[in-house]
């Protein structure tokens, strides 16, 4: 499966709303295997989302990892978990109400920049899976940060529009060294 290159701010295709995937298409092999190219593309990038627009495809078609960043790392000698892989066709979202969170968010088609977004704390997701079987769930927390921001992305918004202030904004090693707390967390890139 191969690896696709991920396009970075400037490239159109991050700031152009994406077409909708044809649900007929999704039993063409070619649709599989997008697929399956982008959780290998994700998962090499070391990034917990990715939407097609960020390899310069327009179409409403996301990935995702869902991890629980609060787990406790895997002992020696054991191996971790494999994260649950999720593929998301069509998405609709509507926020459950409540409080704006904010939380450190990254982007791939950003490389190394961190900031504070707010984001619903929970979402309703309504969208298709890979094989066109109708979803229907909610998300919470961690996962629904992440189905936002990939969300945001089959709309042509990036993390960095829905910042309300811009003095969070970090690279990597300053994040780390001056702005996170000493444990093992880590920003969500997708
Ligand atoms: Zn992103």
């Amino acid at each position: 499966m191969p690896v696709r290159s991920i396009v970075r701010l400037g490239h159109p295709a991050l700031r152009t709303p994406a077409q909708p995937v044809v649900a007929e298409r999704l039993s063409d092999p070619e649709m599989q295997a997008l697929v399956d190219d982008m959780f290998e593309t994700m998962l090499a990038a070391g990034g917990v989302g990715l939407a097609a627009p960020q390899i310069g495809l327009s179409l409403q078609l996301f990935v995702y990892a869902v991890v629980d960043p609060d787990a406790e790392p895997a002992a020696e000698g054991e191996e971790a978990d494999d994260p649950e892989l999720v593929a998301l066709i069509n998405p609709a979202l509507e926020p459950i109400a409540g409080e704006l969170v904010y939380d450190w968010e990254g982007c791939l088609s950003i490389p190394d920049l961190r900031g504070l977004v707010p984001r619903h704390f929970g979402v309703r997701v309504h969208a298709l899976d890979r094989h066109g079987k109708i979803l229907d769930y909610r998300a919470e927390g961690y996962a629904a940060r992440i189905v936002q921001h990939e969300y945001d992305h089959l709309n042509g918004v990036v993390f960095l529009d829905r910042m309300r202030d811009m003095r969070s904004l970090a690279f990597g090693a300053e994040w780390e060294e001056f702005l996170t707390e000493s444990d093992d967390e880590d920003a969500q890139v997708g």
